[in-house]
């Protein structure tokens, strides 16, 4: 037994064939972008999602929800600095109360899944940054603006939607004074390695009345005025925190999902295939045409040997795939949770992919 080795394996396959040298050299980049999280197509030992029921109406919270503000209490916030929030619960909303500060939630998030809804004050005051302010700050440090910018002029990166001195929306995309508007965060929190050092930065979408004004935008660090601010590792998770910027601004209907990481393929799913060496002659017989479905005149599943391997290529695709030998007349996909096991008279294959099994007929 002796273990494969895709990339030797592709170099050997290249100096063989020489019409694989175009495909392999773009393979060469194309793998260790795709292949980065490990987990082999189809794979049957990746976790399943979990089941999540979505709400009926347009912008209610999904059954797996954390409901922030439901419209009834501030029970779900507090002040930064502990203590009830000061701002005012009016029905079904409430309100900036000016001078009072900042109110958070009590639960804190990571990566999450946000949902806000939000007026600025009808008839509208004042002009510029100082008309209808607020703010949904992400972590402390992540603030998508709140502004009343309905046909109001304010510089680009502090409109609504913004990320607050980074990012202007890509579209103004508010709705009048009064009117209630909708966010849809989706927000990746930055990750850092043990020695506090910055490996992957945050990034943020955001969705204003239905309409993408952020598009998974990258991060430079925490949104601040007047500089730019590096990024520090700091907790995890952290509450939600709305902006008292003086101006009486409603919200409304607030709820988050967290979302999961994904889970990291194990030792057993990144093992090298542990190849079972096979003659050149008994890989030669199982080389030939199969049909894959069975209408007339359909093209056919070609089977190839090449040194210590067979390739396969499906009717109607480019690419060809590789299979090692790991059993007796079992081969592995390289890159795929799938086998073909062939049958001992030659006649058929068993195409084993995704739970399922097809029987394959040699033509
Ligand atoms: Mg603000």
């Amino acid at each position: 037994m002796r273990r494969f080795d895709a990339k030797k394996s592709r170099r050997i396959a290249c100096a063989l064939v020489p019409g694989l040298l175009a495909a392999t050299v773009i393979s060469a980049e194309w793998e260790t972008i795709t292949r980065h999280s490990g987990w082999k197509q189809h794979s049957m030992r990746r976790p399943k999602p979990p089941v999540v029921t979505p709400a009926e109406g347009n912008g209610q919270p999904p059954a797996d929800a954390v409901v922030i503000f439901d419209g009834k209490s501030l029970d779900n916030f507090e002040s930064p600095g502990g203590g009830s929030p000061n701002w005012t619960l009016g029905d079904g909303y409430f309100e900036v109360k000016p001078g009072s500060g900042p109110i958070a939630s009590k639960a804190s998030f990571g990566d999450v899944q946000l949902h806000v809804e939000w007026a600025s004050p009808d008839p509208a005051i004042g002009k510029g940054q100082d008309r209808g302010n607020s703010g949904v700050f992400l972590m402390n440090q992540f603030e998508i603006q709140v502004l009343d910018n309905f046909e109001a002029e304010t510089y680009a990166d502090g409109q609504a939607g913004a990320i607050y001195g980074q990012y202007p929306p890509l579209a103004n995309a508010t709705k009048p004074p009064g009117q209630w508007q909708t966010y849809d965060i989706i927000f990746r929190r930055p990750r850092f390695d043990a020695a506090g050092k910055l490996v992957e930065p945050a990034r943020i979408t955001v969705i204003l009345n239905g309409i993408v004004v952020q598009n998974n935008e990258v991060i430079y660090g925490p949104t601040s005025w007047l500089r730019y601010d590096p990024y520090a590792k700091g907790p995890d998770k952290a509450p939600i925190e709305l902006q008292d910027h003086g101006h009486k601004v409603r919200f409304r209907n607030i709820w988050a999902r967290p979302l999961p990481e994904r889970p990291a393929p194990d030792a057993v799913e990144t093992a090298p295939i542990a190849v079972v060496p096979m003659p050149a002659a008994k890989l030669l017989s199982y080389a030939g045409e199969y049909s894959l479905n069975t209408r007339p005149n359909s093209p056919p599943l070609v089977v190839k040997a090449m040194d210590d391997h067979l390739i396969a290529r499906f009717p109607n695709r480019i690419t060809e795939m590789k299979l090692v030998p790991v059993g007796d007349g079992i081969f592995q996909f390289t890159e795929t949770d799938a086998k073909f096991e062939f049958a001992p008279d030659g006649k058929s294959l068993k195409f084993h992919i995704g739970g399922d099994t097809r029987t394959i007929t040699r033509r």
